[in-house]
């Protein structure tokens, strides 16, 4: 957990990346809160998402725009450098091969701003962590 110093909220990532004012209370307050360009990509994450996920419920948890069904399923953040995508730590085990090109930890995977989006692979991601809340 980290404290914004400015604002005193509490983020699950280290300096996460935000806006000191109102907490944004939809996915779509959180995106036109980042810059132009980073608005772009996360529109293209969150239109991958929302394809193969189109029955999960759309929130705001952790202060990121999260997928739910019964339990979170997956997040999406902007942070300075990367969109970081949270699908859970089963998911960076399973996808392992897939995510070599990322900075990836146990649960986390990070898309370096400079690189391009995969967006099918986090497409796959979030239909998987889908299918596994299923079972
Ligand atoms: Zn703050």
């Amino acid at each position: 957990m980290w404290k914004c110093p400015k604002c005193g909220r509490a983020f699950q990532n280290m300096g996460q990346h935000h806006f000191c004012g109102e907490s944004p209370n939809t996915i779509e307050d959180y995106i036109a809160e980042q810059s132009e360009e980073v608005q772009l990509r996360l529109r293209q994450v969150y239109a991958a998402i929302k394809a193969v996920l189109p029955d999960a419920t759309e929130k705001i948890s952790w202060q990121m725009p999260t997928f739910w069904k019964g339990r979170n399923l997956i997040h999406f953040a902007a942070s300075k450098h990367h969109i970081g995508l949270y699908p859970g730590g089963k998911a960076t085990t399973v996808f392992a091969d897939q995510l070599t090109e990322y900075p990836t930890s146990k649960g986390t995977i990070r898309f370096p701003n400079h690189q391009p989006l995969p967006l099918e692979l986090i497409a796959e991601i979030a239909r998987w962590c889908g299918q596994e809340n299923a079972k």
